[in-house]
């Protein structure tokens, strides 16, 4: 057969399926009345968009986790939208549209306060490119990883793209029919993550699609198929070849999304954690309750009460028992404490920046929630109002009461800060009068379960702010 040939047979849906995944060209289409969504719970705006664009004369549906949320009566967190319309077209309907992204270019359309995501549909991995500029449109790494991916297809190419068949749902808000190429709806009823096509060839492509199953695991309470669960654990080194910086967000996704602490768990027992806080998995063997995991309980909390979470809390809390194994190594070696604890911390920034990024920002205000410890365990009389006026120290609290949880420092010590929060000035000057200056008597702490930390407590009162 000669390319051309080839190429047509493509077009007209032969040859190799794209990603290894068989494209389906009758899908099921479900009416109004026998599916659980009802316009009045589709956000707005992204119905609006969908309707300019179709009267425009293209296709434009939702898509995505949306679809998926809306099916599971949960709120979605955001609603993307695909369309057959290019992003320059897409630029022509709404004049408040902006480009964004390399890797896929998409477009975000404001609309009222909100801005909608619309991305034109994507064509299949192995379908051929139109010209040769478009190389520039598609990377493949040599080890199969999708590096960037701007060749545009139809809705068919598009749902084989999607990672997993409850992701594949499109709902088209003028007909108010969901449109299933995958049998999503199966995967729906029955809680199970499946992914589009052979999970081996899937997770090459994007290793990142392996955390995501995960992450929708633990948010849906849905099993990983076992084929998906095998091939996590042939391919989960692949993660090291992830870029940091996407790395970084997908570690956002995993731990701000409200079921932290399941995702956690659920990471560690696919051997996935590793790939992500290697220094933090070395120390977390046998350490029960560990830090990491009581922070996440908190940050879930969090998150349900509507309180905001940081990143730096985040690290800070995962990288801690890392960089105090560290700086008591450094210190048995006869550095100072003061020394070991900046080399330390500097240190595990930079290692862990290698896996996952550490934004500069955010380095700095892990290094003050470390730094601001040892004032709070000392609580020198005459720095506690200054402290408690620090930028970081509601963090730099919220972090030594998780200290305290696992018996690393007094829960007296910590009980004090909470008192001293919560009592008027004259109270809060009786309390700091009754400190005894360079207090002496905070140096006894209890030891932790954990062996190695057993000269640990002495030394975190010398690490420096
Ligand atoms: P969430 O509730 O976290 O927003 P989501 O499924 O909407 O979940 P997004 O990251 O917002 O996840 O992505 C939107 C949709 O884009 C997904 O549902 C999926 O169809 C597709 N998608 C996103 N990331 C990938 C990926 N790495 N590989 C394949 N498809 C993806
Ligand atoms: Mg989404």
């Amino acid at each position: 057969m000669t390319n051309e040939q080839s190429k047509k047979q493509k077009k007209q849906g032969g040859g190799a399926p794209a990603s290894g995944v068989n494209k389906s060209k009758t899908p099921q289409i479900i009416p109004p009345d026998a599916h659980s969504i009802s316009l009045d719970s589709v956000n707005e705006s992204a119905v609006q968009v969908a309707a300019k664009l179709a009267s425009a004369g293209f296709e434009a549906y939702l898509v995505g986790g949306c679809v998926r949320d809306l099916l599971l009566g949960t709120q979605p967190k955001d609603f993307d939208l695909a369309t057959d319309a290019r992003p320059e077209e897409i630029k022509q309907v709404f004049r408040s549209c902006r480009l964004i992204g390399r890797r896929f270019r998409l477009a975000h359309v404001r609309f009222g306060r909100e801005i909608i995501e619309v991305a034109t549909f994507r064509a299949g991995l192995d379908d051929d490119m139109e010209s040769e500029a478009d190389e520039d449109d598609r990377r493949v790494s040599a080890a199969g990883q999708v590096m960037r991916d701007n060749v545009y297809g139809s809705k068919e190419d598009d749902v084989v793209r999607r990672d997993f068949r409850v992701n594949a749902l499109y709902y088209d808000p003028v007909n108010q029919t969901v449109i299933d190429y995958v049998n999503g709806m199966d995967d729906l009823r029955n809680g199970v993550l499946r992914t589009i096509g052979d999970p081996m060839e899937r997770f090459r492509e994007d290793p990142v699609r392996m955390l995501r199953a995960v992450r929708f695991s633990a948010k849906l309470g849905f099993k990983i198929d076992a084929k998906a669960q095998a091939a996590t654990g042939e391919l989960a080194s692949l993660l090291h070849h992830v870029p940091p910086a996407r790395m970084y967000d997908e570690v956002l996704k995993l731990f701000h999304g409200g079921h932290a602490l399941e995702t956690f768990n659920h990471l560690r027992e696919h051997g996935l954690f590793r790939y992500l806080f290697p220094f933090t998995e070395q120390c977390l063997d046998g350490l029960v309750p560990n830090l990491p995991s009581l922070a996440l309980r908190n940050t879930d909390r969090r998150i349900k009460e509507g309180k905001p979470v940081i990143p730096a809390f985040l690290f800070a809390s995962m990288l801690w028992d890392p960089v105090r194994t560290d700086a008591e190594k450094l210190i048995d070696h006869g550095q100072t404490a003061a020394r070991a604890w900046e080399t330390a911390t500097s240190d595990a920034i930079r290692d862990q920046a290698q896996h996952v990024a550490i934004p500069r920002r955010l380095a700095i205000v892990i290094k003050d929630i470390w730094g601001l410890q040892s004032k709070l365990e000392q609580r020198p009389p005459r720095m506690i109002a200054r402290l408690m006026q620090h930028e970081r120290f509601r963090a730099a609290y919220d972090f030594l009461m998780l200290r305290a949880e696992v018996e690393e420092v007094e829960r007296k010590l910590a009980e004090w800060w909470t008192e001293i929060q919560e009592a008027d000035a004259e109270r809060q000057q009786r309390m700091i009068s009754t400190l005894a200056p360079r207090s002496q008597k905070n140096r006894r702490r209890r030891r932790r379960k954990n062996p190695a930390e057993k000269n640990h407590a002495n030394r975190m009162s010398k690490i420096p702010v």
